[in-house]
């Protein structure tokens, strides 16, 4: 069963959970026991393909789903060569201890689709069990790559909606063409003059309003989240991290039971939180450590213990990571404080009235049991991109380039030699320009895609077959809203009146 963060008395199933998104107190689902991953059990998993595990681990969490609701979600997530690596998310040392997990072969080149691919799968099954043929409509405030993967997942998925909320300026050119090129008869995709957390902010109380809950169910419509506040999004993420150890046993780098370490580059905390759920579940990890670009709130928050969204806001060129409001950290929150519903609820409207919170110090001591947090600004982003590039030969996105600077300091400082998986969340074609630069600034001119050609030539890496094209796809959403006029949008989007 799943409770409330900031309500304990709430108990749903999995597939609620899941077709609810969001609990009505305005908590996040957490299941009310973690289940557990025997040493056994994860040997099994290695000699599995990555749907075989995946179907394992998310039967632990979607109790409620049979094995064969799961294997049918799964193949139709990964299967059918949606994704251009038959290993899904292959792992690929770096160096002696870093190794690379590639998570975005998937259909937009980011790691979101490793878990927008199956969330339309088990989102319709789970309506199917809990709020018969209602229409889901799904709501979505995008840093970038979010909005895409959703769209791309959900599009014309049979009696469902999706419309994508993203930050005028806060996406790169191929990001924005990517969403604003979607095809598909059930899709809306609409700017906002602001920056992320406006647009996230906006759908949180978009979605949360009783007000708009009552005016859909009255034209036979419900909401539910594509965010990675849904818990069928954190779930199918809990899984490659699990993969990847299997991985690393199978290519003989550790051996079953032995640690590893996990980097993540990290934005709304729904990545790494994954990957503490996976060592909750008794998979052998270490430290995780998190890493921010310049908008450090979690490094700051992870070291002292105070969560302070009172700063400036930096637009970086690793824009998914531009976050000033991790709303995943409240289901950190939970877990460490004990299950304390108040507790939480507490932090979250402090966060709320003042932007800020100082958790209590035995929380603090557990977070930096299991944390270790480093950031990094744009300038070490690129120097990071070019040496990896030049020292071993592998091309990354300016997203894992954070995560490979972040992890290289903490190797140093803590001479700990564990290896350790870099989250690598995005394909550097997704973020051309910039990486670009970083390799050879005298090559950046031009569009993007034209540079994606260039970035091709000088490094021999293809760019991904689904980033190709777009320049000559036609622009099918062009408006451009204020934050106060996200409620109209979504009522123009769904035919209805407000
Ligand atoms: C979303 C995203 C992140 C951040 O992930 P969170 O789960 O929000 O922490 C990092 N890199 C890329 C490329 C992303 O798209």
């Amino acid at each position: 069963m799943y409770t409330s963060t900031r309500d304990n008395s709430v108990k749903v199933t999995a597939a609620q959970a899941i077709a609810n998104g969001i609990s009505k107190d305005g908590g996040l689902f957490v299941p009310t026991e973690i289940p557990t991953l025997t040493l056994d059990e994860l040997n099994e998993l290695v000699g599995m393909d990555y749907q075989g595990r995946a179907v394992k681990v998310l039967g632990k969490y979607l109790s409620d789903f049979t094995a064969q609701e799961l294997t049918d979600c799964v193949s139709g997530a990964y299967g059918g060569g949606k994704f251009s690596s038959d290993k899904t998310a292959p792992v690929v040392k770096l160096d002696e201890s870093a190794y690379i997990q590639e998570l975005w072969h998937g259909p937009t080149c980011a790691f979101k689709d490793m878990a927008l691919q199956i969330l339309p799968h088990l989102l319709t099954r789970a309506a199917g069990k809990t709020v018969g043929d209602k229409q889901i409509v799904i709501l979505v405030a995008t840093s970038g790559d979010t909005g895409k993967a959703a769209l791309e997942g959900f599009k014309d998925v049979p009696n469902t909606k999706i419309l994508v909320f993203y930050p005028s300026d806060g996406v790169s050119v191929m990001q924005k063409l990517q969403m604003v090129t979607q095809e598909g008869g059930n899709v809306g995709v609409c700017a906002i003059k602001g920056n992320f957390d406006d647009a996230q902010s906006g759908v949180k109380a978009i979605f949360t309003s009783p007000d708009v809950a009552k005016l859909l169910e009255d034209n036979g419509m419900q909401f539910s989240s594509a965010n990675s506040i849904n818990w069928g999004r954190l779930a199918p993420q809990i899984v490659y991290y699990i993969s990847a150890y299997c991985d690393l046993v199978e290519q003989g780098a550790i051996k079953l039971g032995d640690k590893i370490n996990v980097a993540v580059p990290t934005g709304n905390f729904g990545n790494i939180l994954a990957a503490y759920y996976a060592k909750e579940m008794g998979l052998p990890v270490g430290k995780l450590i998190c890493a921010s670009n310049a908008n450090n709130v979690l490094t700051d928050f992870l070291s002292n213990g105070t969560y302070d969204r009172n700063r400036n806001f930096f637009t970086t060129i690793s824009p998914s990571m531009d976050i000033l409001i991790s709303s995943n950290l409240e289901r950190l929150l939970y877990i460490l404080s004990g299950g304390d519903d108040k507790k939480v609820s507490g932090y979250m409207s402090e966060l709320s009235k003042n932007g800020k919170y100082t958790v209590d110090a035995d929380i603090l001591e557990k977070i930096k049991a299991v944390f270790s947090a480093g950031c990094c600004d744009d300038e070490q982003t690129k120097a990071t991109i070019g040496s990896v590039y030049a020292d071993k030969k592998y091309l990354c996105d300016t997203h894992t380039a954070v995560a490979v600077k972040v992890y290289d300091e903490y190797r140093k400082a803590a001479g700990d030699s564990t290896p350790t998986v870099i989250a690598s969340t995005a394909s550097p074609f997704k973020f051309t320009a910039s990486v670009l630069s970083a390799i050879n600034p005298a090559l950046v001119e031009g569009e993007e895609y034209e540079m994606a050609k260039v970035l091709e030539d000088e490094t021999g890496v293809p760019c991904p077959a689904q980033l190709t094209g777009l320049e000559n796809k036609e622009i099918r959403f062009s408006s451009v809203i204020d934050k106060t006029e996200m409620y109209g949008a979504v009522y123009n989007m769904l035919g209805i009146e407000g």
